[in-house]
């Protein structure tokens, strides 16, 4: 559930991904020392994960094409600009592997590939939150409140995509090693 990676950083670093959790400490550091320190954090995720792979054992994926998700994508981030009154310039669909998406400085919006086959409630809140950026440009409390208004179940959609995030890459691993189908 946890991994503990040792890398050129400055300060520790704490990353949830999907069921995995990872310590990111300095080199000379005690990872145990971090851990303790984050504890209840770490509890927290811990939990979080655990529902999250319940959760990613009895969804679905959706079928749509590619040419349908773009399209999809472009409809959406372009109402969403509209309505928060902000200009979004181009609007990208490719295959990150690392977030559902993001925004540059440049008003671009890219949305991972990888969401083409997840409901379209969820696809619509990765890119509610990524026209958010061009408000807000952190995650502050007043981006959270954005987020809030318009996502009130925030919470659940976001343990929706931790858990689809999850059965893709099981899917992804399987993919990769076909002999362990
Ligand atoms: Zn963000």
């Amino acid at each position: 559930m946890y991994r503990i990676i040792r890398r050129q950083v400055k300060c520790p670093r704490l990353e949830v991904w999907g069921n995995e959790i990872r310590i990111i400490v300095p080199r000379n550091m005690d990872p145990w020392r971090v851990m303790r320190e984050n504890r209840r954090w770490l509890a927290k995720q811990i939990e979080l994960a655990r529902r999250a792979s319940k959760i990613s054992r009895r969804i679905e994926f959706v079928q749509r094409t590619r040419k349908k998700f773009r399209s999809l994508v472009e409809n959406v981030v372009r109402e969403y600009a509209r309505e928060l009154g902000v200009e979004v310039d181009k609007i990208f669909v490719r295959r990150v592997k690392s977030s559902w998406g993001s925004c540059s400085g440049r008003r671009n919006i890219t949305i991972s590939a990888i969401a083409q086959r997840l409901p379209e409630r969820l696809i619509r809140y990765i890119a509610y939150h990524e026209v958010c950026h061009l408000v807000r440009w952190r995650h502050d409390k007043e981006f959270e409140k954005l987020v809030r208004e318009k996502f009130p179940d925030h919470g659940d959609l976001e343990l929706q995509l931790q858990a689809y995030w999850i059965k893709l890459r099981e899917l992804e691993e399987m993919e990769a090693n076909p002999r362990r189908l």
